[in-house]
């Protein structure tokens, strides 16, 4: 089997039926994605800035962050480049700014912190600019918005950044392009107001994993639950499925980047509500696109039905299952 998926390496991602999907990578630390960006993946679906504060002693500098962020771009000069702003709290916390709470999950995480302290989000976001001064492939996203207010006063703080950093780059004689703006779809309450908040931005990209995590109360990282925590529960899919319907009537652009686009019965249930960018950890990436080029588009949609309909995960997973084992 290991064969036959490195086989798919450099073939184009699309189904057996010619639907196409366009396959980007999750990454956290640019050495790990770049020999994979070569062959298979059309650029950075999510790049968790998080992973790289993480893993030092002291928030990163402004020329630090800048460093760190053009070597993403030295990789990806062209194609899309979804970089997160800060999306620490939860379960990723910094050494150097400890966060207590009873509930983290629920606390102050994402867009909470980083708007309760702009110096940080302007630091970081001026960082984005200053590395894409020249290119136009740029995309900020902000994670774990609740509501239409956190998104406007996010897009000031960047109009802000870009109007400093573009001053700077024209004395200089270069340009800097309008970043792409979104949002993660990864709180319940947007699913509410996804056209208030397509006015806003330019694109949404669902977070499965806190999506679920929020939907069943389930937490994403307790052992205890780890058997409720799933995103092939009716309700999730009819969640997702809801998105997918919203985003293709409002024409905006969507991409999924939780764990569960990397998951063969995932994908294919994704690809089949009409998702048609999906984000996945780099080591997940050939496996997929084997398994997209396996089936037939048509197919995928009948098994969906049937998954909406169903009562239990198990029997979502039941169907699933069988349908990627008939296709081998
Ligand atoms: C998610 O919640 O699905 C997501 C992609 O973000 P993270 O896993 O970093 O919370
Ligand atoms: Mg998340």
């Amino acid at each position: 089997l290991a064969e036959r998926i490195d086989a798919e390496a450099g073939k184009p991602a699309q189904t057996r039926d010619g639907h196409a999907i366009t396959l980007l990578i999750n990454a956290g630390l640019s050495a790990q994605s770049e020999e994979f960006l070569a062959s298979d993946a059309k650029g950075i679906g999510l790049y968790r800035t998080e992973i790289p504060f993480m893993l030092r002693d002291r928030f990163p500098s402004e020329s630090e962050q800048i460093a760190l962020y053009k070597r993403i771009f030295k990789a990806q000069p062209n194609a899309e480049v979804t970089l997160r702003t800060l999306d620490v709290g939860g379960d990723k916390p910094l050494p150097y700014f400890p966060i207590i709470e009873e509930n983290p999950f629920l606390g102050w995480r994402g867009v909470r912190m980083t708007l309760d302290h702009p110096e940080i989000f302007l630091v970081q976001v001026r960082a984005m600019l200053q590395a894409s001064i020249g290119l136009k492939n740029l995309q900020i996203m902000l994670p774990m918005v609740t509501s239409v207010s956190e998104v406007i006063e996010a897009k000031r703080l960047i109009g802000q950044a870009f109007h400093e950093v573009s001053e700077e780059a024209k004395l200089q004689g270069n340009t800097l392009y309008q970043p792409r703006v979104g949002i993660m779809l990864e709180v319940p309450s947007v699913l509410y107001q996804l056209p208030q908040l397509a006015k806003l931005v330019d694109f949404f990209s669902v977070g499965s994993n806190d999506l679920t995590q929020y939907l069943l109360a389930v937490d994403r990282n307790n052992p205890r639950v780890a058997e409720l925590f799933t995103s092939y529960h009716p309700a999730v899919l009819s969640a997702l499925n809801s998105i997918a319907k919203q985003c293709r009537a409002m024409g905006v652009p969507v991409t999924v980047c939780g764990e569960f686009a990397g998951e063969p019965g995932g994908a294919l249930l994704l690809m089949a509500m009409g998702f048609t960018k999906l984000s996945m950890s780099a080591h997940n990436l050939r496996k997929i696109k084997w398994v997209m080029r396996n089936i037939v588009l048509t197919d995928a949609q009948a098994v969906l039905e049937h998954a909406l309909q169903a009562d239990t995960h198990l029997q979502v997973l039941e169907s699933t299952n069988f349908y990627l084992e008939s296709r081998g």
